[in-house]
């Protein structure tokens, strides 16, 4: 059962405590919470643990309640928990309620009443998934409404694209904030979740918003160019939706060159086949997989048509032609690599990030004239091999 009370000792809050430091006093709202069973290795005897998520408004710590009470502990229940010991969970701190944690229920006006100063700045280049609890100043570049089913009910909910100097970062509001687009405006207490991918910024009606002058701010109409970032820094924070990357082009991914697509849903075409559709008569579209390596990291660039020959400064048709004096895809495949090996590539686009790896759907390709000399040398230095 709950304690009754549960006092003493100053109140910690999540975003402070560290593996290993002395037992803390914690306040939290239940974000997630699953009840399960374990067996005890020692006896064969069970066990009972609720585990899940808690969040003061400054950060979000994963929690686990040994032997919890019988009674439901329903999402979004405040909770007060006094000598709670902070362990390790994969490289964050956990939560532990044991026998000497007393928990009690607490309201939601107890949460820390945080001020400005709590939620420090942050720009949109370095928020990954799951940061909350800082402050972002950005202008809206669009939003609209959508309805969605959630469960039984329907709710409008408003997305659109926020941007800063460091780039651009799509949200939703489940809370109308009147937004307009071309507005500049302070966010505290919004929280990063990976959608499609990519990171998005999540606001509800605990989120605060503030209209700001914006000085500093790209104008709406920039579209200001973002700073060219590491692909690991990309990676790490789960993709991006506008992001600049430059790097060696180390390699071509298979079929890269002539495809043959299929003319009903665009699919490139297996010897002929299109994995939906059979035997088609296929389309010839160019394009070129790049891998890029920048020292940090390696993406895959997906090229289409009109980026493959900016970057070749060959067209589909000069291709075609060149297929009927070279049938075989795969010699021109290669000659495309040999042209483009140890090329260097700034790239702008979105990024995605899955088990696959880090994928580019580029919006714009850049390729500089290559510096032979020097891109020997970093080849070398990449490769391993003994260039001086
Ligand atoms: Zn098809």
């Amino acid at each position: 059962m709950f304690d009754a009370a549960a006092g003493g000792g100053a109140e910690v809050r999540l975003r402070d405590v560290r593996p290993g430091m002395p037992p803390v006093h914690i306040l939290g709202r239940v974000v997630t919470a699953a009840r399960r069973q374990i067996t005890r290795r020692s006896d064969g005897g069970r066990r009972w643990l609720l585990s899940g998520l808690l969040s003061d408004g400054t950060a979000t710590v994963r929690f686990t309640w040994w032997d919890p009470p019988t009674e439901d502990i329903p999402r979004g229940t405040v909770l007060r928990a006094v000598n709670v010991q902070v362990r390790e969970f994969r490289g964050s701190p956990e939560l532990s309620f044991g026998w000497q944690t007393r928990v009690a229920p607490a309201s939601e006006k107890e949460l820390p009443d945080l001020s400005n100063a709590d939620f420090p700045r942050r720009v949109i280049s370095d928020l990954e998934a799951g940061a909350e609890g800082f402050s972002l100043e950005a202008r809206v570049l669009e939003v609209s409404p959508r309805t969605v089913a959630v469960g039984e009910e329907s709710r409008v909910l408003y997305s659109g694209r926020l941007q800063d100097s460091s780039g651009i970062l799509p949200f939703t509001a489940w809370v109308d904030f009147r937004l307009v687009a071309g507005e500049a405006v302070r966010i505290l207490g919004g929280y990063i979740r990976t959608f499609r991918g990519r990171p998005s910024l999540s606001l509800d009606e605990r989120s605060r918003l503030e209209r700001i002058a914006g000085d500093g701010l790209p104008p709406t109409s920039s579209g200001g160019p973002p700073e060219t970032q590491p692909i690991a820094t990309v990676q790490a924070r789960g993709g991006a939706d506008d992001v600049q990357l430059e790097g060696l082009i180390l390699g071509l991914v298979s079929p890269s060159g002539v495809v043959y697509r299929c003319p009903r849903c665009q699919r490139v075409l297996t010897k002929g086949l299109c994995r939906e559709h059979g035997s088609v008569e296929g389309m010839p579209d160019l394009r070129a997989r790049l891998v890029l390596d920048d020292g940090t990291g390696v993406a895959t660039v997906n090229l289409g048509r009109v980026g493959t020959e900016a970057l070749t400064g060959r067209g589909l048709t000069q291709y075609l032609e060149r297929l009927k004096t070279q049938p075989d895809p795969a010699a021109l495949e290669d000659e495309l690599k040999e042209q483009l090996f140890g090329r260097r590539v700034r790239v702008r686009g979105g990024v995605r990030v899955d088990d696959f790896g880090v994928a580019v759907f580029p919006s714009e390709v850049e390729s500089h004239a290559p510096d032979a000399a020097a891109t020997v040398r970093e080849l070398g230095r990449r490769l391993g091999g003994g260039l001086p």
